[in-house]
């Protein structure tokens, strides 16, 4: 039987995730937001990994801070849910991989902190919000921290990706380590101690039709759920 891949139902690119898992090899299975963070247990029950995608901006009261003006939707039952099911895979020893906000909030389950807004905060930054460019195109160079599992899956020190973000890892979280930034410093990739967690800030299911190499990371998931 395949692995089966829980995703929230409601993200940014649905379409796009779900047919990235299936090219994967695996199952996507929805998980509906409407439901309450008691019921994580059954649904990461039901799934043997899970992916946590993009989205909105994660609720700043949930890592100790005040929202800055540029922070405008935020749906915080949905942040609290999506958290629940982090933790409750790390329990259950799921393997989880998070796309843009789902590596943001991954961090902020864990006790890390978000860089509320990169322009106000970091005026000379790289640009990470593509307008007027194909999101299907990368826009910025990504630097891959040797011998950190992006530079293992990939074969090089540097990549070219997307970049739909105003937002990023601030503190990162205990248990966490870099795998991969852009010149500016900004964090492009996590990953656990253990590899069973991990993340990037831009979005491969976007790219992986023209770019190929870019399935790795949903394969690298459906390979974790399988074992
Ligand atoms: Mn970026």
């Amino acid at each position: 039987m395949k692995p089966r891949i829980g995703m929230i139902a409601k993200c940014a690119f649905p379409e796009e995730i779900a047919s990235s898992i299936l090219a994967a090899g695996g199952i996507p299975v929805l998980i509906p937001i409407q439901a309450s963070p008691q019921l994580a247990p059954d649904y990461i029950s039901m799934v043997e990994g899970l992916l946590v995608p993009g989205g909105e901006d994660v609720t700043p009261f949930l890592y100790g801070q005040d929202p800055c003006a540029k922070v405008t939707i935020s749906y915080q039952d949905k942040d609290q849910f999506e958290i629940a099911l982090i933790k409750e895979a790390i329990k259950q020893n799921k393997p989880i991989f998070g796309i843009c906000r789902g590596q943001q909030i991954i961090n902020v389950a864990l006790g890390g902190t978000l860089i509320q807004d990169i322009p106000s905060c970091l005026p000379d930054a790289v640009c990470h919000k593509q307008d007027g460019v194909a999101k299907t195109e990368p826009i910025h160079r990504v630097y891959l921290e040797k011998d950190e599992y992006l530079e293992v899956l990939f074969g090089h020190r540097e990549i070219d990706a997307n970049s739909l973000h105003h937002q990023s890892i601030d503190r990162l979280a205990d248990g966490l380590k870099v795998a991969a930034r852009t010149a500016d410093g900004i964090i492009e990739g996590i990953e656990s101690e253990d590899g069973r967690i991990f993340g990037v800030q831009w979005h491969p299911e976007l790219l992986y039709t023209q770019y190929p190499h870019f399935l790795k990371l949903f394969s690298r998931l459906i390979e974790l759920a399988g074992q």
